[in-house]
C-alpha cells in the first residue's frame, strides 16, 4: 500500500510529514469527523479519473451538515482539491480520503462556538478491500453480535468518523472466527449493511437490496441501481432477514473500496453453490469496465479527469 506523500490540507498541497494536527482536536476525543472514501482509475482513454467525485463530496457536506457544523469549503473547492493532490503524487489510479474534522478548541463535548473545521485529502494505493481471493471466489460473511444502531442513537446517513466504532468491533469479531467481514442487523433483526458496504441478494431473478432505513446511501449502491435499471432489471428496495439471504441463489457486497464483491457463504451457509453467480459476475465486470470509462452509457459526468 503505497501513501501519498503529499497531502492537501486547509488549501494548500504539503508533504505529509508537515501536515500536523494539534492533540487538543474535539475530533481526536468525540468522533466529529466526517469523511468520504473515493476512488480514482486509470482510464482506457490513458490518464486517470476519479469516480463519481461530485456525488461523494456533496455526501461529504451533507455528513457534516446531519453533524450540526458548517463547512467552509464548496464543493467545486474540494472537487480541485481532489484533483490537485492526486497530480502531486502523480496517481492515475488510488484511493482518496478527505476528512474533515473538528480541530483545535474547547474540549468539552460541547465544542464551544467557534469550532475550526479542519479538512485533509490523504491518497494512497489501495488494492481488493476484501482480498484478491474474496473479489475473485467470494467473501465469507457473519451476521455480527454488533447491531447498526437505530435511527434515534446514530446519523446513519452521515458518514461520521465517531460512528464506526461498532463496525472496527464487529470486522474485529468477524474476522478472530474466520470470516472476512461482518454483516449487521437492525435493532428489529433485519439486515442492514457491512461494516463498509451495502448489501445486495438475488433469489429467482429478483434482485433486493436493504432499504435506506439505517444503512449509508452508498454511492456504488446506487451505481449497481442505475445499472440494473439500464438493463430492464427492477431492483427492490426492502427489509429481509438473514434466513432469506442464505436461501439466495446470488449475492454481493457493493462499495468504494470493495466495489463488487459476490459472497461465498454467510454463516457458514453457501449462497447458491457457493461460486459468484451469473449476475454478481457479469455485474463485476461491467463495474471494472464502466469506472475505467469503458461503458460510457453509464453515469455522464460520472468520470472527473485528473488533469
Ligand atoms: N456502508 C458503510 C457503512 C460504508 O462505510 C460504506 C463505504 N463508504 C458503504 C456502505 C458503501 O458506500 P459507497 O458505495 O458510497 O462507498
Amino acid at each position: 500500500m503505497a501513501r501519498g506523500n503529499q497531502v492537501w490540507y486547509n488549501g494548500k498541497i504539503l508533504p505529509v510529514e508537515n501536515a500536523k494536527i494539534s492533540l487538543f482536536s474535539h475530533a481526536l476525543h468525540y468522533g466529529t469527523g466526517a469523511f468520504e472514501g473515493i476512488r480514482a482509475y486509470k482510464q482506457k482513454s490513458g490518464g486517470g479519473a476519479i469516480f463519481r467525485l461530485r456525488e461523494h463530496l456533496v455526501r461529504l457536506t451533507e455528513s457534516v451538515k446531519i453533524m450540526g457544523f458548517a463547512f467552509p469549503y464548496t464543493v467545486d473547492q474540494m472537487i480541485e482539491g481532489c484533483i490537485a493532490v492526486c497530480k502531486a503524487n502523480n496517481f492515475e489510479e488510488c484511493y482518496l480520503r478527505p476528512i474533515a474534522f473538528i480541530g483545535d478548541g474547547p474540549l468539552g463535548v460541547h465544542p464551544g462556538a467557534n469550532p475550526t473545521l479542519d479538512l485533509a485529502i490523504l491518497t494512497w494505493e489501495w488494492g481488493s478491500y476484501l482480498g484478491d481471493k474474496g473479489i475473485d471466489e467470494g467473501t465469507k460473511l457473519v451476521v455480527s453480535s454488533y447491531l447498526r444502531p437505530h435511527v434515534n442513537s446514530s446519523l446513519t446517513k452521515g458518514k461520521i468518523t465517531g460512528q464506526y466504532l461498532t463496525g472496527v468491533v464487529a470486522k474485529r469479531e468477524a474476522i478472530a472466527a474466520g470470516f472476512d467481514e461482518a454483516l449487521m442487523l437492525d435493532p428489529d433483526g433485519f439486515m442492514t449493511e457491512g461494516t463498509g458496504e451495502n448489501l445486495f441478494m438475488v433469489k429467482d431473478g429478483v434482485v433486493k437490496t436493504t432499504s435506506l432505513t439505517s444503512i449509508l446511501n452508498g454511492i456504488t449502491r446506487q451505481t449497481v441501481m442505475e445499472y440494473f435499471k439500464r438493463k430492464g432489471i427492477e431492483v427492490i428496495e426492502t427489509r429481509f432477514t438473514r434466513d432469506e439471504l442464505y436461501t439466495a441463489d446470488e449475492a454481493f457486497l457493493t462499495g468504494t473500496a470493495a466495489e463488487i464483491t459476490p459472497i461465498k457463504s454467510v454463516d457458514n451457509r453457501l449462497i447458491g453453490n457457493g461460486k459468484p453467480g451469473p449476475l454478481s459476475l457479469k455485474l463485476k465486470q461491467d463495474y471494472a469496465a464502466l469506472v475505467r470509462g469503458e461503458l460510457p452509457e453509464y453515469g455522464k459526468g460520472w468520470l472527473t479527469p485528473i488533469k
